[in-house]
């Protein structure tokens, strides 16, 4: 694809430059996260649901990051762990060159406030027994504000902001709608001042006109508030429209990574591809062509195939890939692949 047109820098090279010379913010190294399975009378050990494998990936500083994948293939996990809302297994995460993994719950209090999270079920992650102020303001009496007076203000200051009127603080949870509800699953956010915020499936429960109003809010947000953003969702236009890169999970593992234009474009993993091609086209009169149907269920990541583990439903494996891992490279600046034979993918997309 040519990325300069006469003298027009097209969108996709503007937006490889962006963060070009933007700062490491937050970096996993070899996330792993397994749960133990228990069974018999002594509920002893059997074995271990890999559900993130050896994950590497950065955010730069100011960028949304989009990550990607079926249900069930440990993204959410990695937030979670991220935030050491559960603690992990194994390898790091560091924020501003900090190991999260090695700090004390004590220690790990300091950075609480610069790492939050927006959750999938606005009504679930909001407790119904409590007001909305105190919902909002407890974050901030955790963090050491100890005025009640001046949490409030900040809790006045901060519904405004997420577009909820401030003269509802003293409603409960269950007296607004849904997308209000997640603007103040934001508002429990931002009053912390983070610096990163993990958005996990944070509009998939909203109907689609109110999905477009959370999200050019929390774009609104991010201008003003220079946040960056780990945005994940299984909903590929979404991801699309929000992110700047994009990083696609299989099975506990990730399998690309490459900013949206190229992902969307030209993708280099037989997944990524299946993945987009069943991503719905909005005008329902055009017939898919490409369509990529995948042979049978995702296996189970307490047993994962060997090799890639992708092989047992992917159209380009060959013998290799039962038995080697391919591991993930980078094949173009920038563009992260993890497939044995991702060139012959290229030739295909040409
Ligand atoms: Fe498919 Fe083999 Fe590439 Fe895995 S390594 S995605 S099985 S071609």
């Amino acid at each position: 694809m040519k990325e300069i047109e006469g003298n027009v820098l097209t969108e996709k090279s503007k937006d490889q430059k962006k963060f070009q010379k933007a700062e490491i913010l937050l970096e996993v190294k070899n996330l792993k996260k397994y749960f133990p399975i228990k069974a018999g009378v002594f509920r002893s050990t059997v074995g271990w649901v890999k559900a993130v494998d050896d994950v590497s990936f950065y955010i730069k500083k100011g960028e949304t990051l989009g990550l990607v994948g079926e249900s069930g293939c440990g993204k959410t996990t990695v937030g979670q762990t991220i935030l050491r809302l559960i603690e992990p297994t194994g390898g790091h995460v560091f924020y501003n060159n900090v190991d999260l993994f090695k700090l004390s719950k004590g220690q790990m209090k300091k950075y609480r406030s610069k790492l939050q999270m927006i959750f999938q079920d606005p009504y679930g992650s909001l407790d119904p027994r409590m007001r909305v102020k105190d919902i909002i303001a407890e974050g901030l009496k955790y963090a050491g504000m100890k005025n009640r007076k001046e949490r409030y203000e900040k809790v006045r200051d901060y519904m405004q902001r997420v577009g909820v009127s401030p003269t509802y603080m003293n409603r409960f949870p269950h007296e607004f709608s849904g997308g209000q509800r997640q603007r103040i699953g934001i508002a429990r956010a931002l009053v912390l001042n983070p610096e990163l915020i993990v958005a996990d499936e944070a509009v998939s429960a909203l109907d689609a006109s109110v999905q477009a109003q959370v999200l050019n809010l929390l774009d609104d947000l991010q201008q003003e508030f220079h946040l960056t953003y780990l945005f994940i969702a299984h909903n590929l236009s979404v991801v699309r429209h929000v992110s700047d890169r994009v990083v696609v999970m299989y099975l506990g593992k990730v399998v690309e990574i490459a900013n949206k234009h190229e992902i969307f474009s030209d993708p280099l993993h037989p997944y990524t591809k299946a993945l987009l091609s069943a991503n719905p086209i909005p005008d329902p009169t055009v017939k898919r062509k490409d369509r990529i149907i995948l042979q049978g269920d995702v296996p189970s990541p307490a047993n994962p195939p060997s090799g890639c583990r992708f092989h047992t439903r992917c159209w380009l494996a060959q013998p290799i890939c039962a038995q080697e891992e391919p591991k993930l490279e980078e094949v173009h600046p920038g563009h992260f692949v993890a497939c044995h034979f991702w060139k012959n993918l290229e030739d295909q997309n040409d």
